[in-house]
């Protein structure tokens, strides 16, 4: 066994934590006020491939594997948590079932642009009624002629306001269930009948904008059914599946941020004489950051392996995000302490992790929908 990863991706990674620290960070608070990720930088991503992370290079892709792609979330996690989750929301579940799924032709026509950044992707399955039951979905797809004709409302989907491209999940045999979903490629920016509502009010993730997508009779061309007919909540699940697996690498990143700027914090501060790094308490937080970190890593480089191995992981990617999340929360909660009042104030970027960090307990699947997926495959 050899648990230092490969070279070339030790240095992909090291290349894109130095863009985080170097170009995004100091731009954070641009980020923060503006609740925008300045165009420029969204350009820079492109140009080192962060757009392309999962498409193949026949595409216009980098074309990494899950190992490849998960450094580079590690790595993302240790910048502005924002514009790191516009990236991975495009490059995860934006792209996955397209990259997996697709015809030729609809690859052809999407991956190249979404490789260059000139398309944004996003997926769409949770509605007002229907979040973690996500079986219970009422968008439904009609297929008329050539066409399928979607109406319902989707919410919180990330990237909506820039998507140029949403792989939407509906229903197209109310007969069927969850057996009855399909997924569908949609262009939002230029289908008539689908409409992107009000950008959601968050309490972090300041820049990654999510919004309602809302279908009044939009005609879906039945070229954009993305995998076979009825099987898309089985292919939604997938994509979510892989997507935990980046969460997980996202938050040990975060974790180490986190970490840094707390033993950096914890020696030059100085009370009682001493810098609050000679402190045993403070020490101890400085230590349960490190065993976070270390075993939310091992974690998700393992389940990124077995993905790429081929294996089943369903229940492997709902282990390491639940640990990996809940872990940073206690991270992120240690790191305030550490810092005192400076880690209560907004221009500190612990204060800003803390609240940023909340929504990977909550997205792709909360804390308790992991343990419900880890019990369900333990007692089948
Ligand atoms: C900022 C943001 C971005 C998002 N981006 C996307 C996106 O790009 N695409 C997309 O499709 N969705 C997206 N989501 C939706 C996200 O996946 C859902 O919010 C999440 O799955 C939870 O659903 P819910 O909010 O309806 O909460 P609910 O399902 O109502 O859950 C509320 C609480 O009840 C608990 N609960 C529910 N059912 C059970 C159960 N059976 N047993 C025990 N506890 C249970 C939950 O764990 C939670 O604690 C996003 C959400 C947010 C906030």
């Amino acid at each position: 066994m050899d648990f230092n990863l490969p070279d070339d991706l030790r240095e992909v990674q090291a290349t894109i934590r130095d863009f985080m620290l170097s170009r995004v960070e100091p731009r954070a608070h641009e980020i923060e006020d503006s609740n925008s990720v300045p165009p420029e930088l969204l350009k820079e991503a492109a140009g080192l491939g962060l757009f392309g992370l999962s498409i193949p290079e026949e595409y216009g892709g980098v074309g990494l594997g899950m190992l490849g792609r998960c450094a580079v979330y590690e790595a993302l996690g240790q910048g502005h948590m924002g514009f790191g989750g516009v990236i991975s929301a495009h490059a995860s579940i934006g792209t996955s079932g397209l990259v997996k799924l697709g015809t030729e032709e609809q690859k052809r026509k999407f991956l190249p642009r979404m490789a260059s950044g000139d398309c944004v992707a996003g997926f769409a399955i949770t509605e007002p009624s229907s979040g973690s039951d996500a079986a219970n979905i009422r968008t439904r797809a009609v297929k008329k002629d050539d066409v399928y004709v979607l109406n319902g409302t989707k919410h919180y989907i990330s990237n909506a306001p820039i998507a140029g491209l949403l792989t939407v999940i509906a229903i197209t045999d109310p007969e069927r269930g969850s057996r009855g979903m399909s997924a569908f490629l949609v262009e939002p920016q230029s289908t008539p009948g689908v409409r992107v509502g009000k950008i959601d009010e968050k309490m972090g993730q300041k820049g990654a904008l999510s919004a309602e997508v809302i279908f009044e009779d939009a005609e879906i061309p039945a070229a954009n059914l993305l995998g076979p007919e009825h099987m898309g909540y089985r292919e939604a699940l997938g994509i979510l599946t892989a997507g935990r697996v980046g969460i997980a690498a996202r938050s040990t990143g975060a974790m180490q941020r986190l970490l840094d700027l707390s033993v950096a914090h914890a020696k030059a501060r100085e009370q009682f004489g001493q810098p609050i790094a000679e402190f045993q308490a403070v020490q101890f937080m400085l230590a349960e950051m490190e065993i976070a970190i270390q075993t939310s890593r091992v974690l998700w480089q393992k389940v990124a392996w077995m993905v790429d191995e081929g294996q089943d992981v369903r229940r492997m990617a709902s282990v390491a995000k639940y640990h990996a999340t809940e872990a940073l929360s206690q991270v992120a909660d240690k790191a305030v302490q550490v810092a005192g009042g400076m880690g209560y104030m907004k221009d500190s970027p612990v204060e800003r992790y803390y609240r940023d960090q909340r929504l990977l307990r909550i997205y792709e699947g909360t804390s308790e929908i992991q343990k419900i997926i880890i019990a369900k495959d333990l007692l089948a």
